[in-house]
């Protein structure tokens, strides 16, 4: 077998041939069955797998590489995010302005206009759109642009006007943040109300979520991501069932994970239900603010959850949420019986910041880090007026030489949903604008690959994230070997081909394809 490997099946479905095998320089083919890689090689010994009714994709040179695990994303914001207007690329105040007059431009008198991405931080004016501006700007419609990290919104006055802000008889949420000027009006930035805005805006359809779900689904697949996990804290059983009947029913073509928010524990049964005859994972259990929690009632709520079998994973950008949740990590070991302990995993997602002689502590409790490279690339502008805090921001290197498990997120739409350009960023530490951020950080190609690749595959536990016989063939092909080539290469690098289990879900350049789980693209 000239040093591949193969496993006993008749004929093969498809043969990738001619071209690289990511980890296998021996081999230049790959065959796959049953949704299997089933043996790669040099082409020649493969022969014998190929039949008529085998697909052949000749590679002429390109690169097989595992599919990306993005093991942190929010299917359904990044969703509608992908339907609404985007100004993530927006670096000051002027151009924002400029993309919501288009924006409202394209839209009826009336309509809600939902846009998304702003960063008041990353903007060079260094402060937030007024009221006055967004209202010259998006004079007919309600406006409701959402702050990148998803915590808060600016409204023109006919949002505010619509949702009933300025009424004397509103109440605001506990925990809702209203800002207002010098006289008391409000200024139209509102945070902590995320949800009760989307539950007052207008109903979508649930074809119209489908429809979404489908639309990000394909760009996901088209950025090479063949298995995600939805890590967010509002997860219960509508969003849930939700994702679920997406997945069923074709929509959405990756391996799908998803997160069950920490208030949510009580729809458990109901959940695990869902997930064995719906094909959706639920691995995890979501605490989003810890912080705020009592803690013995966070130690308790920690204790069963591992004990049920689930992962815990904490959202820390923060130090004091990385100091909260490790404490309850440690605390709630010693409830969980020791086969549990040994079948789930504790993870901090983000690690934003983590000062000295945290890494130890980390690595001693076996706590995986789920970084965000992609971070520094898209918002280091953010971070780099403070250098006393770099060199503890999204630290990766030091965190793998003191034993910590990495794994990566985008956690679109936060940053787009593009692994190549979070790998890239392991790799530079420089900021779309230039800024260097702890180079001392800096990951070697093939350990920011992992991210996304064998470290995701083993976080998720997936039989996935390396070409090997036996694994699961969720697999991209891309132009050229990505060990191969620098940050800025790789950051533009586009996929070519997306498969996951066996079926081509992407092809570049190819509308959309198989539109039902039953479509094939192998039938002539
Ligand atoms: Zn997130």
């Amino acid at each position: 077998m000239g040093g591949g490997m193969r496993m006993t099946v008749d004929k093969a479905d498809l043969v990738l041939h001619d071209g690289c095998i990511l980890g296998h320089p021996e081999s230049d083919s790959v065959a796959i069955s049953g949704g299997l890689v089933v043996a790669h090689g040099h082409y020649r010994d493969l022969k014998p797998l190929v039949g008529p009714r085998t697909h052949l994709i000749p590679l002429t040179g390109r690169t097989v590489t595992p599919g990306f695990i993005d093991c942190h994303l929010h299917f359904m914001e990044g969703a509608s995010v992908a339907a609404g207007l985007s100004v993530l690329r927006c670096r000051t105040i002027e151009e924002l302005l400029a993309d919501l007059r288009v924006g409202t431009g394209k839209s009826p008198p009336g309509n809600w206009l939902r846009a998304f991405g702003c960063d008041e931080a990353l903007l060079r004016d260094r402060r937030s759109p007024t009221r006055e501006e967004l209202d010259l700007a998006v004079p007919k419609n309600p406006l409701r642009l959402r702050h990148q990290t998803l915590h808060g919104s600016w409204l023109n006055s006919r949002a505010i006007g619509l949702l009933g802000l300025e009424r004397d008889d509103f109440a605001p949420q506990a925990g809702a943040f209203i800002a207002r000027d010098a006289t008391g009006r409000l200024t139209g930035f509102v945070a902590g109300m995320e949800e009760w805005i989307s539950n007052r805006l207008p109903r979508v359809t649930p074809a119209e979520l489908e429809a979404r779900a489908r639309f990000f689904s394909r760009e996901l697949a088209s950025a090479g991501i063949t298995a995600f996990t939805d890590a967010s804290a509002r997860n219960g059983l509508d969003e849930i069932s939700n994702l679920a009947r997406l997945v069923a029913g074709g929509s959405i073509c990756q391996r799908t994970s998803v997160m069950v928010g920490a208030t949510n524990l009580n729809s458990l049964p109901a959940l695990g239900q869902i997930a064995a005859s719906r094909g959706i994972g639920i691995p995890a259990v979501k605490f989003l603010d810890a912080v705020q929690w009592e803690i013995p009632h966070l130690v308790r709520t920690v204790a069963d959850a591992m004990t049920a079998g689930m992962d815990c994973a904490f959202h820390a950008t923060e130090v004091e949420e990385l100091e909260t949740a490790l404490h309850a990590i440690e605390s709630a070991r010693d409830r969980v019986p020791q086969k549990a302990l040994e079948r789930v995993v504790a993870r901090v997602e983000h690690g934003g910041l983590i000062p000295p002689d945290y890494p130890e502590r980390i690595a001693a409790l076996g706590v995986w880090v789920v970084t965000n490279p992609g971070f520094v690339y898209y918002r280091g502008a953010k971070y780099a007026g403070e250098p006393g805090l770099i060199p503890f921001l999204y630290r990766a290197k030091s965190l793998a030489a003191a034993g910590v498990s990495l794994a990566g997120g985008t956690d679109a739409p936060v940053t787009p949903a593009r692994p190549l350009a979070a790998i890239a960023a392991a790799m530079a530490r420089v900021s779309v604008e230039g800024y260097e951020l702890a180079q001392a950080e800096i990951l070697a190609p093939a350990e920011s690959l992992a991210l996304f690749t064998s470290a995701a595959a083993r976080l998720s536990r997936l039989a996935a994230g390396e070409i090997s016989v036996g694994c699961l063939a969720d697999l991209i092909v891309l132009p050229a070997d990505p060990l191969k080539l620098g940050p800025a290469e790789l950051l533009n690098l586009p996929v070519d081909l997306t498969i996951i289990g066996g079926r081509v879900v992407y092809e570049r350049g190819r509308p959309l394809a198989a539109q039902s789980p039953t479509a094939s693209l192998f039938s002539a």
